[in-house]
C-alpha cells in the first residue's frame, strides 16, 4: 500500500480500512448511476470504523466533484465536522434523550443550506430508547428528498425492527491487525514495530490500537493485567485483584468524565452569560441536569473500561486455549507468551473453555447492572482455582 494520506489519492475513503465491500457499496450508491437510499444502517463491532465510514459517505455525497475527492471544501469540512449540512450526534451518555432526537428530526426537515444533501449521522443509534425510535420513525419513513439518515450501531438487532426494516444495511467487519497497523503507521506516524504490537493487542479495534500506540504505559498496563490474570492463586488474591481492577477503571473513567463535565459546565455558564460562577435560581435545574448527566456518563465509562479489561482477559484465555489445542495460530498477547504457555501446560482445553464462557457471563452481568466488583470477583475467583 502506498501512502495515500488525507486529501490525496485515497480521498475521503483513505482511512476506512479493511472494509472493501462496504466502501464499494457506498461508492456505488453515491455514483450518478446508483440509487441513493435515504436511510442507512451501518453496523460493525466497536472500533471497526462505523462513524469514520459514515462521515466518508457524507463527504462523498457533499463533494463538489461528486467523488469524495478529499480536497474540496465540502469534503474537508464534512470530515472536520464543520459542514453546515452534516449533523453528527455522538454521545457518552447511557441513552440518547428523546428531546435530542426531536431536535434532530427538526433539522432533518430543513433543506440543505449549501450542500446537495442534508446528512444526519447518529453514531450510537443503539442508545436510543424505545420511545425515541417512534420519534425517529416518521422522519425515516418519509424524509424530505435531500435528507439522508445514517444510523450506526454494533448490530442490526440493536435497533427496533420498524427502524431497521426501513434502512439500507451496510455491515463492517473487524479489520485485520495488519490493516490496522498499516493505518497507524500511515495516518498517525506510529513506528512500525509499535504499530504491530498495538494493533494486535487491540484486536481490530482501531481507536484502542491508537491509544495503545500513543498513550504512555497503556500497553504495559495491559500486559500487567494479563500477567496478573495468569498468576492468580486462591480466592484472597482474586478479591484483591478484582478490587484493583475496579479502582483503576473508576479512576480512568473519572479522569475522562471530569474533563468532559468541566468543559460542559464552562460552555453552559458561557452561553448563559455567567461570569462569576453564580448560577441564578432560574438556571439551577438545568445545571443540576448537567451534573446528573455527568454522573451517569461516569457510570457508563466505568463499565466500558471494565468491559475492555474483560475483552483483554478473554483474549489471554483464548491464547491459552489455542496453545492447548495446538492450533498454531499467532498469539494476541505476544508479550506474555511464556506465561500463556505455562498456563496451557497446567490446565486443559475444557477448563479454559469454561473460563472463556465465564468471561462472557461476567460481561453480560455487568451490562445487566450487576455491581461490577461482584461480577469480576466471581470471575477471578474461578480463574484462580481453575488455572492451578
Ligand atoms: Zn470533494
Amino acid at each position: 500500500m502506498t501512502a495515500t494520506g488525507f486529501g490525496t489519492r485515497g480521498g475521503v475513503w483513505a482511512d476506512v480500512v479493511g472494509q472493501e465491500a462496504a466502501v464499494a457499496q457506498f461508492r456505488r450508491a453515491a455514483s450518478p448511476e446508483g440509487s441513493l437510499a435515504q436511510a442507512w444502517l451501518v453496523t460493525g463491532p466497536p472500533g471497526s470504523g462505523r462513524s469514520t465510514a459514515a462521515r466518508a459517505f457524507a463527504a462523498t455525497l457533499q463533494c463538489e466533484q461528486g467523488s469524495g475527492c478529499g480536497q474540496c471544501r465540502a469534503c474537508r469540512t464534512t470530515l472536520a465536522g464543520t459542514h453546515p449540512d452534516v449533523t453528527v450526534v455522538a454521545t457518552d451518555k447511557l441513552s440518547i434523550a428523546k428531546e435530542e432526537v426531536r431536535a434532530l428530526v427538526m433539522t432533518a426537515q430543513r433543506s440543505p443550506a449549501t450542500g446537495r444533501h442534508r446528512v444526519l449521522i447518529v453514531e450510537d443509534a443503539d442508545r436510543m430508547t424505545a420511545g425515541t425510535f417512534n420519534v425517529l420513525l416518521k422522519s425515516i419513513e418519509e424524509p424530505p428528498p435531500s435528507t439522508v439518515w445514517m444510523l450506526c450501531a454494533p448490530s442490526a438487532e440493536d435497533l427496533a425492527p420498524t427502524i431497521r426494516s426501513r434502512c439500507r444495511l451496510v455491515s463492517l467487519s473487524v479489520p485485520s491487525s495488519a490493516v490496522v497497523a498499516e493505518l497507524l503507521r500511515r495516518r498517525d506516524g506510529v513506528d512500525e514495530a509499535l504499530a504491530v504490537r498495538a494493533a494486535r493487542a487491540a484486536q481490530g479495534h482501531i481507536g484502542l490500537a491508537l491509544r495503545y500506540a500513543t498513550q504512555q504505559g497503556a500497553l504495559a498496563a495491559r500486559e500487567e493485567s494479563a500477567r496478573t490474570l495468569l498468576s492468580l492463586r486462591g480466592a484472597g488474591q482474586a478479591v484483591l485483584a478484582a478490587q484493583t481492577l475496579v479502582d483503576r477503571a473508576t479512576a480512568e473513567a473519572k479522569e475522562h468524565a471530569d474533563l468532559v463535565a468541566a468543559e460542559e459546565k464552562e460552555r453552559f455558564l458561557h452561553s448563559a452569560g455567567i461570569e462569576d460562577g453564580k448560577v441564578p435560581p432560574s438556571l439551577r435545574s438545568q445545571m443540576r441536569q448537567l451534573e446528573e448527566d455527568a454522573k451517569r456518563r461516569q457510570t457508563r465509562l466505568v463499565r466500558d473500561v471494565l468491559d475492555r479489561y474483560l475483552l483483554d482477559a478473554h483474549s489471554v484465555l483464548r491464547d491459552v486455549l489455542s496453545r492447548q489445542l495446538g492450533t498454531g495460530s499467532e498469539l494476541v498477547n505476544i508479550d506474555v507468551t511464556s506465561e500463556i504457555e505455562q498456563a496451557a501446560a497446567r490446565g486443559s482445553g475444557r477448563i479454559t473453555l469454561g473460563l472463556l464462557e465465564a468471561v462472557q457471563e461476567a460481561r453480560e452481568r455487568i451490562s445487566g447492572n450487576v455491581p461490577p466488583l461482584l461480577a469480576i470477583e466471581a470471575l477471578l475467583a474461578r480463574v484462580a482455582v481453575s488455572l492451578h
